[in-house]
């Protein structure tokens, strides 16, 4: 696997644990040697993951658009910095250039990105592997959401098999890349 794709935080969070989780899956990944990609932003979460990354001498690739490099929202000091036009371009390009997904714990855009590559292999339009890092047992509603979506009748594959779930970045990963 040369890449993973990381959706999280463009905000820090109120727990201590969503920091130190967005650094240790950057240094897991920069250990690896596997390039993290993201929205390149400097901003919380998002700052934290690019910046553990590079200090461990990984690589980071961000992908952003216009309207945010404009307003002086990205990171200086990616491996690379993509720049589009629109904010659906911005995803197809991360989804193209990974080879799988995590979301850590963020906001209402983390949970828009996952949910889109969540649907996407649901769909078929890629089989490449999506995770949850469930730090602070953060993830515990959405999964319980997802149970009984699945348990009604709405879901086509029982979501087990589908996300991979762990609190711990290095059997995240483990799971991801096995
Ligand atoms: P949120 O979870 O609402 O804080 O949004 C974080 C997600 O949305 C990230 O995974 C990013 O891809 C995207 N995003 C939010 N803010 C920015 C920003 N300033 N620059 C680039 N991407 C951002």
């Amino acid at each position: 696997m040369k890449a993973i794709c990381i959706f999280l935080g463009s905000s820090n969070g109120n727990h201590p644990a969503y920091i130190e989780a967005a650094a240790a899956i950057g240094r897991e990944l920069a250990v690896r040697g596997i390039t993290c990609v993201y929205g390149g932003s400097s901003t919380g979460l998002m700052k934290q993951l690019a910046d553990s990354t590079l200090d461990a001498g990984g690589k980071v690739i961000g992908v952003t658009v216009q309207r945010l490099k404009d307003k002086e929202e990205f990171h200086k000091d990616l491996t690379k910095l993509y720049v589009l036009p629109t904010m659906s371009e911005r995803k197809n390009l991360m989804i193209e250039l990974s080879d799988g997904f995590i979301a850590l714990p963020g906001g209402i855009g983390t949970f828009e990105e996952f949910f889109e590559v969540y649907t996407l292999a649901q769909l078929g339009f890629h089989t490449k592997p999506c995770g949850i890092l469930n730090v602070n047992r953060f993830y515990d509603p959405l999964e319980e959401m997802l149970r009984k979506t699945e348990q009604e009748g709405f879901l086509k594959r029982p979501y087990k098999e589908s996300i991979f779930c762990s609190e711990n970045p290095h059997e995240l990963l483990n799971m991801l890349t096995s």
